[in-house]
């Protein structure tokens, strides 16, 4: 028997309704991509499941991701989300410290040995374990430790999913990706940097309800928030189609909002949900705001040739390569994708339907 009240006793506990339960229900469904047919089903789960015990584990990382997760606006889904979580330990948020904060960590994975989530941030240091160290432990020793007893683990951040900022050439602290040193648990990535809060939020909420991971691409991405381009799904795609880009950062094209692929964007390489969540509670996101996508979500993207080189050059309707991303990347695997994707999307409409929480208030009656 678990020590923690289900989700359901706590969210009660402080007050929240049913209807707002509900809508929380349908809210997971949207963000993971579920059929409305499957909220009564998450909300049967949520009621009857214990709060979820969470490690997190930073390593060699700027916190940004943390930043980024608790920086969402408030009341947020993500906000919901540490209340079906019982973050056990979390060395920037939590309240101990020393000898109380390590003694946290090991009554969690004493208390729910095979059954804790691990969440990791920030690349972990080969070159000299001494590098990064939490409590006189070195960071690889700590991961390896605290991993052996968890059901799953998730690397958040491009740090954590690829090596990051650390890693990039010459790599001084010969940092590694948690699958790197990881092989026999379950492992998603939510790569960006700073990763998408909703994903994050997303993925977890998936776990606690469903008990497992969601379905992953071949970078252990979930397929949901990772199966499309940013250009899939950019509004400035139009422009991208009719060849009107803009050239500088303050051009006439740039007032008019065409295209940035000129100006460095990597949209068209880079697999990550802020052209549909966005950020900053779904205001904008880079390109909205007038600056191409960086990649920040795809491996190596510091070595990956300058921000602000185009992939390619469009010239009457062939596509010349000038950066040391490969043009297969850049187009014909673009296009491919961007067939592929369309008929994800079209399949992912006709598996939708509409509800409202009135329905879902009636059916539960
Ligand atoms: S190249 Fe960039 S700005 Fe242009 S349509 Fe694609 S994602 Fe949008
Ligand atoms: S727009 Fe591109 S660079 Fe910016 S956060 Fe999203 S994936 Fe990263």
């Amino acid at each position: 028997m678990s020590k923690y009240p289900t989700i359901g006793e706590s969210l009660r506990h402080q007050g929240i309704s049913r209807r707002d339960f509900l809508k929380f229900c349908t809210a997971v469904a949207s963000i993971l991509a579920l059929p409305a047919a499957m909220i009564p089903k998450i909300a049967e789960a949520l009621e009857s499941t214990p709060r979820q015990s969470a490690i997190w584990l930073s390593f060699q990382e700027c916190t940004g991701c943390t930043e980024s997760l608790t920086r969402s606006h408030a009341p947020t889904l993500e906000g919901l989300i540490f209340d079906l979580i019982s973050l056990d330990y979390h060395h920037t948020l939590q309240a101990a410290a020393g000898t109380a904060a390590e003694s946290a960590r090991e009554a969690a994975m004493q208390g729910n040995k095979g059954n804790y989530l691990v969440i990791v941030d920030g690349s972990i240091p080969l070159g000299n374990p001494g590098y990064s160290t939490i409590a006189g432990i070195s960071n690889v020793d700590m991961l390896k430790e605290v991993v052996a007893g968890a059901k799953a683990v998730v690397a958040v951040g491009t740090c954590a999913a690829y090596g990051g900022i650390p890693h990039a050439a010459p790599n001084p602290t010969g940092a590694v990706s948690v699958d790197s040193l990881i092989t026999d648990k379950p492992i998603i990535n939510i790569p960006g940097c700073p990763p998408i809060p909703l994903v994050i939020a997303g993925v977890v909420a998936h776990f606690v309800t469903f008990g497992q991971l969601p379905n992953l691409d071949s970078l252990k991405r979930p397929h949901s928030f990772f199966g499309q381009t940013i250009h899939d799904r950019c509004y400035r795609r139009p422009f991208y189609d009719k060849g009107l880009f803009a050239e500088t950062f303050d051009d006439e094209g740039a007032k008019q909002g065409w295209c940035l692929y000129k100006l460095g964007c990597k949209g068209p390489v880079t697999y990550n949900a802020c052209a549909t969540t966005k950020w900053n509670d779904g205001v904008s996101f880079p390109i909205e705001s007038g600056h191409g996508c960086l990649g920040c979500s795809e491996p190596n993207f510091w070595d990956a040739g300058g921000f602000y080189k185009p992939l390619s050059v469009p010239i009457n309707g062939v596509i010349k390569a000038t950066t040391g991303y490969a043009l297969a990347a850049g187009a014909a695997v673009g296009a491919a994708s961007g067939a592929l994707n369309r008929l994800k999307r079209s399949q992912a409409r006709q598996n939708h339907e509409t509800v409202t929480i009135t329905d879902l208030e009636r059916n539960q009656k």
